[in-house]
Parts: C-alpha cells; sequence; structure tokens
C-alpha cells in the first residue's frame, strides 16, 4: 500500500516468534521489529519507580514523564532505550515479563506505543512480532501468520534451551498467557486473515522454511 510490506506475526509466549522472526528477516532484508521489548521497557519503568504495575492511573500519569525509543545497530539490532539509556539487556529480566504483560493490559499503554510502531512499518519492509499486530497494529498486514505450539513443546524446548530456568518462570509464562488471552484491551488472537503455523511437531530449521515458503507463496519475495 505504501510501497513497503509488512509481516505480522502473532502468538503466545515461547512459541518461537522471535528467533523465527529474527531469522526470517535476516533472509528477506526486512526490519524486525519485536513489540513486546517495547511493552517491557515500559513495565521496566514502572518497575523501577516502584510503581503497582497494575494500577493503571498510576502506571498512566508515568507515561508523559518517560521517554521510551526503539533504535537499530549497525547489525540491525533492535535496542530499546529508556531515558536515553540503553535497556536491551534489563528488559529480559524474569519479573519484567509479568510486569509487562500487567502494564499491557491498560488502554492507555497500547494507545502510547501504537504510532511508534505503525511508523516502523510506514518507513520500512517489516516483519513485526506481538500479541496484536495483525488484529490492531497492521490490520492491513500482507501477511499475517499465527504462531503456536503446544504447551508439551514449548516446555521442552525451554528445558533445551534454558537448562536450569526454574519451574517458576515455566510457571509465569502461563500465567502471562492467560492474561494476555482474557484481557479486554487487545487480546491475544488470531487475526480472522492469518495463517495459522503450529510447530509443535517440528523443528526451527523445519519452521524456518515452512515459513520461507509461505512467504514466497503470498508475497512473491
Ligand atoms: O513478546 P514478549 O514476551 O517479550 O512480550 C512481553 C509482554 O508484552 C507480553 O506478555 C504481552 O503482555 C505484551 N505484548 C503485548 N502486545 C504486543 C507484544 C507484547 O501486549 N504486541
Amino acid at each position: 500500500m505504501n510501497g513497503f510490506n509488512s509481516i505480522a506475526i502473532d502468538g503466545p509466549a515461547g512459541a518461537g516468534k522471535s528467533s523465527l522472526a529474527r531469522r526470517l528477516s535476516k533472509e528477506l532484508g526486512y526490519i524486525y521489529v519485536d513489540t513486546g521489548a517495547i511493552y517491557r521497557s515500559v513495565g521496566l519503568a514502572a518497575h523501577r519507580r516502584g510503581l503497582d504495575t497494575k494500577n493503571e492511573i498510576a502506571v498512566s500519569a508515568m507515561l508523559p514523564e518517560i521517554s521510551i525509543e526503539m533504535r537499530y545497530n549497525d547489525e540491525g539490532e533492535q535496542r530499546m532505550f529508556l531515558d536515553g539509556e540503553d535497556v536491551s539487556a534489563e528488559i529480559r529480566m524474569p519479573e519484567i515479563s509479568i510486569c509487562a504483560s500487567n502494564v499491557s493490559a491498560m488502554p492507555a499503554v497500547r494507545a502510547y506505543l501504537l504510532e511508534m510502531q505503525r511508523r516502523m512499518a510506514r518507513t520500512h519492509n517489516v516483519i513485526m512480532d506481538g500479541r496484536d499486530i495483525g488484529t490492531v497494529v497492521l490490520p492491513d498486514a500482507e501477511l499475517k501468520i499465527f504462531l503456536t505450539a503446544s504447551a508439551a513443546a514449548r516446555a521442552q524446548r525451554r528445558l533445551l534451551e534454558l537448562q536450569g530456568k526454574s519451574v517458576k518462570a515455566d510457571y509465569d509464562e502461563v500465567l502471562r498467557d492467560k492474561q494476555d488471552t482474557s484481557r479486554a484491551a487487545a487480546p491475544l488472537k488470531a487475526a480472522e486473515d492469518a495463517v495459522r503455523v503450529d510447530t509443535s511437531d517440528i523443528d526451527f530449521e523445519q519452521s524456518a522454511a515452512l515459513l520461507r515458503s509461505i512467504v514466497r507463496e503470498r508475497l512473491g519475495v
């Protein structure tokens, strides 16, 4: 529409969205936009201020006082800046995941971050992953993928990837998915025109090849 292609990838935590989106973006020469990182940055800001991350009034009042920026380094890697400080590593701390999920349920937070996400898609070819990309952020995306994997497959992969990651982290992820799916504002759900991809029984390389073939078929690139 604007001369740039957008590919939206939505799905629950741990379905492999980010690693697959990153791979696909390298193959296509598109920019990978990790929208979860943006919500994590707001969650971190609230956490640092000692706010109750479920308190919508307190979190909304914080928004005009903070600055969240998304920048890309020379390697094409997305970095997140909170008030000018690179917080890309800190937003990955396990306790920030649930803070991100809490603040992301608030319409004021979603509205605050919407334009930042849309602007990227207006000015670049993007692969954007998140929860509401196909439904809310980029409803006109040229291709929408809804990526899932069974709870068993996700748990198994996590075990292989992160030996020793606690049972609590596992539980937090289940809780977060439940919260993200059941919220009123932009809940996690597949867009009607999304291609559903279940990676439970295929490995990373097979999943990447499958996504690549869907892109070729749908976008001709
Ligand atoms: O993708 P990631 O796990 O980093 O996202 C952290 C949290 O941010 C999610 O649990 C979800 O609540 C929220 N999120 C969202 N909408 C998006 C991306 C992430 O609500 N598009």
